[in-house]
């Protein structure tokens, strides 16, 4: 018998040791035995506003009182989506942006995947098919994301994936030309996340996004942001593409658009990419979620952007990542800490060949401090921007003290003078 009937994603399913959250505030969360623990990663990157906001719970709760949900396909809309929409396309990272909704990041990926290859083939180019994406990287779970994604743990046994996606390794510029000049005009695009977060938390080289566009220019393709980690102020500003000052075509969103109080994913859509539907009057965007446009999800970001911007989420990003970024490189050792990668509000650190992440998180957990293991050497940090200067420490001490504990005697030794 399992010990429990719900199969739990990312997860053996013969695992019996949940932790059940009860309840959240700010960055604590409790679990059903009371104990209280720092969220040092906001649930699964998403919860920047921190849990336990009325304000979002009373949108949500007052929309759904007036319209639960309609759907928003052929002739039908609906006011908070059209609003949000409206705001989400006054802050992206190119002019005159289009906005399509979706439930998730995953959906979203997909969606940029056929808006890709779409847009080629109603401009007539329609061997424009090829997709290129980075390793190690993370683009979820549905069939095109499941190939793109850049961790081949993820992809194993779920074959045949989707043809026509080629993976370059990150940072490796040679290899994303070699694979332009292989494929020539066939890339539809590249997709890249500005942090890649669940391959491990690697920020972009020097360079890496602006020489991508430049790919993609010389090449005529299309360039996609997965921003569904970095969108809405992870970084300092609401989009990776702000941070680095690179304007892609197409940017993935979900997460902090609502911080979770609803799910909500989606596509910005550059004018590019909907440019060769005027030579098609006729033409059908054929692609869209029973819950694309779902007015509850929409009031949630709604009420979520307004947090965000009344409390200068995106500036207090700056400030929690530089004083979590600080703590952790001061406790690089190079033996059991090796480095501290990241940006912004969003960190790792990579451990020594001794030191088992999912077993420092256990201690962490035990400790009070939630943080999450990537594989068996990193171990990643991504709190609410609400988090307190005092949150941050605790979770820097309690690091210390776990790494010491899993390291054991192979603690260094003080040098003798
Ligand atoms: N893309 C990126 C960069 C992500 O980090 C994630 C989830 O973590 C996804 C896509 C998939 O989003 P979801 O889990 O909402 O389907």
């Amino acid at each position: 018998m399992a010990a429990t009937a719900f199969l739990h994603p990312f997860t053996r399913p013969s695992a019996d040791d949940f932790l059940t959250i009860v309840r959240g505030a700010g960055a604590t969360v409790w679990d059903s035995e009371g104990r209280d623990y720092v969220d040092g990663m906001a649930s699964l990157w998403y919860c920047n506003v921190g849990h336990g906001r009325d304000e979002i719970v009373d949108a949500v709760a007052g929309q759904m009182r007036q319209l639960a949900a309609y759907h928003t396909f052929e002739r039908f809309t609906n006011e908070p989506t059209e609003r949000l929409c409206e705001r989400i396309a006054a802050i992206a990272p190119f002019e005159d942006a289009r906005v399509f909704l979706t439930s998730s990041g995953s959906e979203a990926v997909e969606t940029a995947v056929k808006l890709a290859r779409l847009t080629a083939k109603l401009a007539g180019d329609g061997d424009r098919t090829v997709i290129i994406s980075r390793r190690p990287s993370y683009h979820g779970v549905a069939y095109a994301g499941t190939t793109l994604t850049g961790l081949p743990l993820n992809q194993a046994g779920f074959g045949p994936l989707l043809p026509d996606i080629l993976q370059v390794p990150r940072g490796d510029l040679g290899a994303a030309q070699a694979a332009f000049e292989a494929n020539p005009g066939r890339v539809a695009a590249v997709i890249a996340e500005p942090v890649v977060g669940a391959g491990g938390v690697y920020p972009p080289e020097p360079g890496e996004l602006q020489r991508l566009r430049q790919l993609c220019d010389e090449h005529g393709a299309l360039l996609v942001f997965d921003e569904v980690i970095t969108g809405f102020g992870r970084l300092g500003t609401w989009w990776g593409a702000d941070r680095y000052g690179v304007q892609p075509d197409l940017v993935t969103f979900a997460k902090a658009v609502t911080s979770g109080y609803q799910p909500l994913g989606g596509v910005l859509v550059s004018p590019r990419v909907l440019a060769p539907f005027a030579g098609h009057p006729d033409a059908v965007l054929r692609t869209g979620h029973t819950y694309s446009g779902h007015p509850a999800a929409s009031a949630a970001a709604l009420a979520n952007l307004d947090i965000v911007e009344r409390e200068e989420l995106l500036a207090r990003a700056t400030a929690v990542g530089a004083r979590l970024g600080d703590g952790l490189a001061a406790q690089v050792d190079g033996d059991r800490i090796v480095e501290v990668r990241g940006d912004g509000a969003v960190r790792a650190i990579g451990l020594g060949d001794h030191v088992d992440a999912p077993t420092v998180r256990d201690l962490m957990l035990t400790a009070g401090v939630i943080a999450r293991p990537i594989g068996a050497s990193t171990l990643a940090f991504s709190p609410p921007l609400v988090i307190t200067d005092e949150q941050v420490d605790r979770i820097l001490e309690c690091v210390a003290v776990a790494v010491d504990e899993v390291a054991g005697d192979r603690r260094p030794q003080p040098v003798q003078p």
